[in-house]
């Protein structure tokens, strides 16, 4: 792709930290290419979060180009109580746990999360610091519980706490979640992602918080929510292969095969799914990735991800600006080998019976076939901007929207660029306003040809229904 304002389909998602946060850096990781900005609220305060959330939609309005905002709430992360600095576990110990607050030692340690002790069994392990230490549940006493240690290493004060084995009868939104949740929509972010989803009915005791004021994404990263993949992907709007805690409670091997699956599972429903943590970890430290980490991009490219993102490696790394910039050679270079080798293009996927879709799969069969060089689609909800960019074209396509806070959340869609439409009745003036709108953008050339999709009758949400072919 090298028409103006299409770079590339598979779109950015960068964190916001101390590194990152200021305007002069939103306007560099902007330019550098990031689409959407996420925002971690397992870190930082809400005054620091209002602070980056203002930053970027000035920005916006400096640029006049709709910015994407990803609010991500911690959820229910779990983490051991105070221990005495110096405690080291030694395999095959026995360490207790319970929930006194007393500092913790060698011999027993607070968990202070009732809900754990309800779900406990026999055999279950409990994992401490990103997974660094395992123990195996041996004895469970009411209040307290004895484990063996598996594999030993040195503990320390508030350590995460990893229970893959478990399904544990908590709320998906914590006390703290619900505060920053509120906060999040009164500022006006585009996306709620929530963290550590066991079940569906999580999303819907979300979705029925936060109504229609945010696109809701479920994070994959329990091994109860691989359980429910499906009814999980049909529940949220949008899906995050969160590798880092999945690649604590899972075998890291097992790690590649399920973003694969999970990748696979919401291209199936249309659903955008982004590739998530780790992606370009040693650009934390160094302006340059390891040959490893450029192939796991373009390995998400090639497994038809919508998006990949950068975590540490835009919050806190010392190359924020550089990160960017390879994620997004990367991503180029991935899609240009797709270009000049189809058969490593993601799978072609079974048709669906909606009107929808097959309005979106002619317009992109017609695309191919006249070989036109661009889509333009007017959508109202967003919907068919979806459909389209499910078929993964091979060409580029324009959103056509009158609502920007639907622009705002296209960004994270593969492929979709959007423009404003100010049409709402007329087809033949809309088909006029997208011929415009190519011509502006010098998107097509002269006597070339361009798809265009619409509803009629036109502007109403679900109508999806025309497809014409216009010649610039
Ligand atoms: P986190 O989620 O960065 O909020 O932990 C992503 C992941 O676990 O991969
Ligand atoms: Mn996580």
């Amino acid at each position: 792709m090298d028409a103006a304002g299409f770079s590339r389909f598979t779109k950015i998602v960068a964190t916001l930290g101390g590194a990152s946060s200021s305007p002069e850096m939103l306007e560099q990781l902007t330019s550098a290419g990031v689409n959407v900005f996420r925002l971690n609220f397992s870190h930082g305060t809400q005054e620091e979060q209002g602070a980056r959330i203002r930053a970027i939609r000035d920005l916006e309005a400096r640029t006049g180009k709709p910015t994407c905002i990803l609010a991500d709430l911690q959820g229910p992360k779990h983490r051991v109580g105070v221990v005495a600095e110096g405690t080291i576990l030694e395999v095959g110990q026995t360490l207790r746990f319970d929930q006194s607050p007393d500092e913790g030692n060698a011999d027993r340690v607070g968990l202070p999360h009732p809900e754990i002790f309800a779900a406990l069994q026999p055999g279950a392990r409990i994992l401490v610091d990103d997974g660094r230490l395992v123990m195996r549940v041996t004895r469970i006493a009411g209040d307290s519980f004895d484990t063996i240690v598996e594999v030993g290493g040195a503990l320390s004060s508030r350590k995460g706490v990893n229970l893959p084995d478990l399904v544990l009868d908590s709320p998906p939104l914590t006390d703290k979640d619900h505060a920053d949740l509120a906060y999040a929509l009164d500022a006006g972010v585009d996306w709620v992602a929530l963290s550590f989803v066991q079940r569906a009915s999580d999303i819907l005791d979300a979705k029925a918080v936060i109504g229609d004021r945010a696109a809701l994404m479920a994070k994959i990263e329990k091994p109860a929510a691989l359980a429910e993949l499906s009814d999980i992907v049909a529940a949220a709007d949008g899906i995050m292969v969160a590798r880092g805690d999945l690649g604590v409670e899972l075998p890291p091997e097992d790690v590649p095969g399920w973003q694969k699956k999970i990748v696979a599972e919401c291209r199936l429903v249309g659903k955008p799914v982004v590739v998530a943590t780790q992606m370009l970890e040693s650009m934390i430290t160094s302006p340059t990735p390891t040959r490893a980490e450029a192939s796991d991009v373009a390995a998400a490219v090639f497994d038809g991800a919508d998006a990949v993102m950068l975590s540490a490696e835009t919050a806190v790394g010392g190359f924020p600006v550089e990160a960017v910039t390879m994620m997004s050679r990367i991503i180029t270079a991935a899609e240009a080998h797709i270009q000049a080798h189809p058969e490593s293009a993601p799978p072609k996927l079974p048709t669906e019976p909606s009107l929808y879709h097959s309005v979106a799969l002619a317009s992109v069969a017609l695309a191919d076939s006249v070989q036109a060089s661009v889509i333009v689609a007017f959508s109202t909800s967003g919907n068919t901007a979806v459909r389209i960019a499910r078929e993964r074209p091979r060409i580029p396509f324009l959103v056509l929207t009158p609502f920007h806070d639907v622009r705002r959340r296209l960004a994270i869609l593969w492929g979709a660029e959007t423009a404003p439409s100010t049409i709402s009745e007329d087809f033949e003036a809309a088909i006029a306003e997208g011929i415009g709108e190519i011509r502006d953008r010098e998107i097509a050339s002269a006597g070339s040809h361009i798809v265009i999709v619409a509803g009629m009758p036109f502007g109403i949400a679900g109508t999806t229904n025309s497809i014409r072919v216009a010649t610039i």
